[in-house]
């Protein structure tokens, strides 16, 4: 099974290679096997990539922007028709079963194309009167934006930072995970056969080194980062230094509370879906499930009997509920949470082990009377790992849900609406669900609070983090200078 792109990076509107970087094996997490090589990029790569972004960008922001939110729509449309290709290739990388990359990935991606598409061309400024002289504001784009993706979500990722950096008017340089390296450059081709101009959006390949570079560079006015929250304090620190604009979508430990009044079926739905889509592997994931006391047994015999059925195996089947781990050291890490689980004394209610030999497959894992200070309870996992923890009155539960540095995502089940906004207004989170979990329309600003990120992707929230604001003064009478 080979899916070997042209070259390693994509830069202005062309393959681009240099052999003399690092090599990066791509293999399909549910057999080890190696599915592409590439080469990380050089300093002269990412030279190249960035000059090439500076040359381009003045040219793309000058366009009408009706006319850029046309190739970003074509681009959308390319998407969808290939949206199956897009998606076996997002499965071999990522090992994320088919059944969910034909939804979530390129689609999710085509849908943040469309919508920036249609966004581009409303953008305007104000006008503000003076009394004899006015002012107005301009939205100008920031220049250079350079992206880097984390390996969960790699398409989607590349376009929710790109849809909105190219709709207004910047240039970007892209570099993916290097566990995933292959979509990004997918999205470049599509990109450019819309018509997008060389040298707008270009991809270079690379571990945390081109990140770095990438994030210090003075040819850069922007960092959009998606990863963990040791990757977000660097980058952040360092873009901070050069007092660079940065958007950072990090980790999370975010609670899921469960009134005993709730819809139980639904909830049982929710909880599983925020803890064993993907494997698990999902920033704004709900791993802390808090189960009122009264509903609690009602709920892990839900659970568990709902669980045991998940049908885990080969990605490519379209069948599979659930795949791999992205990779063995991430296999590893989960197992060892687990073990940590066990030995802290959490009740193991099901799943716990490693399936199979080849492959990095772990069993969706519940876990029950779980405690606050359980290792479980406090780090983020990225694994199919669920925590069920016990509680009794809503003050209570609160105070523990926001008792964590992270704030990316929390959400509540009960049949009570007022209860529902009195407890989510308290709540330490910057996504939020009620009666729903995970859904992430474009439509709607994603982004955490706390060591869970900086600034927002998607939505109106967007045109705040690619553009900046220029104020102009308009003298309309004589200068009155008192000299
Ligand atoms: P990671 O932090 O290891 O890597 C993320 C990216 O940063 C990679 O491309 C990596 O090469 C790069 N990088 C590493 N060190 C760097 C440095 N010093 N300078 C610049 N770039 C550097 O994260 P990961 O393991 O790829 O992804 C999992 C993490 O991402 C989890 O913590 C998860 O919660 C988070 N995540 C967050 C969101 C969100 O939107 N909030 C979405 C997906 C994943």
């Amino acid at each position: 099974m080979r899916a070997q792109p042209q070259a390693s990076h994509f830069i202005a509107g062309a393959w681009h290679e240099d052999c003399d970087g690092a090599l990066i094996e791509s293999r399909f997490p549910a057999t080890g096997e190696v599915i592409a090589q590439v080469h990380a990029a050089t300093p002269a790569v990412i030279d190249r990539a960035l000059d090439t972004a500076h040359a381009a960008q003045a040219d793309w922001a000058g366009l009408p922007p009706v006319e850029r939110g046309r190739i970003l729509h074509r681009a959308a449309e390319i998407l969808r028709a290939r949206n199956r290709d897009l998606s076996v290739l997002e499965t071999l990388d990522t090992g994320k079963p088919l059944q969910e990359t034909l939804v979530a990935d390129a689609a999710s991606g085509a849908d943040a194309l469309e919508y920036f598409a249609g966004f581009a061309a409303t953008v305007t400024g104000q006008t503000i009167p003076l009394g004899r002289d006015m002012a107005y504001t301009m939205r100008e784009p920031l220049g250079v934006c350079a992206g880097i993706g984390a390996w969960n979500y790699p398409i989607q990722i590349a376009c929710w930072k790109a849809a909105p950096a190219l709709a207004f008017g910047n240039a970007m340089v892209f570099k993916p995970s290097e566990l995933t390296p292959l979509s990004a450059l997918a999205l470049a081709e599509i990109l450019s056969e819309a018509g997008l101009p060389a040298g707008v959006f270009n991809v270079v390949q690379g571990r945390g080194e081109v990140g770095a570079a990438l994030a210090s560079d003075p040819r850069v006015a922007k960092v959009s980062l998606t990863g963990s929250v040791p990757t977000g304090r660097k980058v952040y620190g360092a873009a901070g230094a050069a007092l660079k604009a940065v958007t950072m979508e990090l980790g999370g430990k975010s609670p899921l509370i469960i009134f005993d009044d709730a819809d139980l079926d639904d909830a049982v739905g929710a909880a599983m879906l925020a803890n064993f889509y993907s494997s698990g592997q999902i920033c704004s994931n709900g791993t802390r499930v808090f189960v009122q006391h009264a509903a609690k047994d009602a709920f892990l015999e839900k659970l568990a009997a709902r669980t045991s059925k998940i049908t885990l195996g080969d990605p490519l089947e379209e069948a599979t509920q659930m795949g791999p781990l992205v990779s063995a050291p991430q296999l590893e890490r989960v197992l060892s949470y687990i073990a940590q689980g066990v030995e802290q004394g959490a009740r193991l209610v099901c799943g716990g082990t490693q399936v199979g030999a080849a492959g990095c497959f772990v069993q969706p894992t519940v876990f029950a009377d779980v405690t606050d200070s359980m290792t479980i309870a406090r780090e983020e996992i990225f694994g199919p790992v669920m925590a069920v923890l016990d509680f009794e009155g809503e003050a209570e539960v609160i105070a523990r849900a926001n008792a964590t540095d992270y704030g990316l995502a929390a959400g509540v089940f009960t049949r009570d609406i007022t209860r529902a906004h009195r407890v989510i207004a308290q709540l330490q989170a910057g996504t939020c669900w009620i009666n729903a979990y995970n859904l992430t329309p474009v439509e709607m600003p994603f982004g955490g609070v706390k060591a869970s990120g900086v600034g927002r992707e998607n939505g109106h929230a967007a045109l705040e983090h690619y553009t900046r604001v220029k104020s102009v003064y308009l003298g309309l009478g004589p200068v009155d200078a008192p000299y």
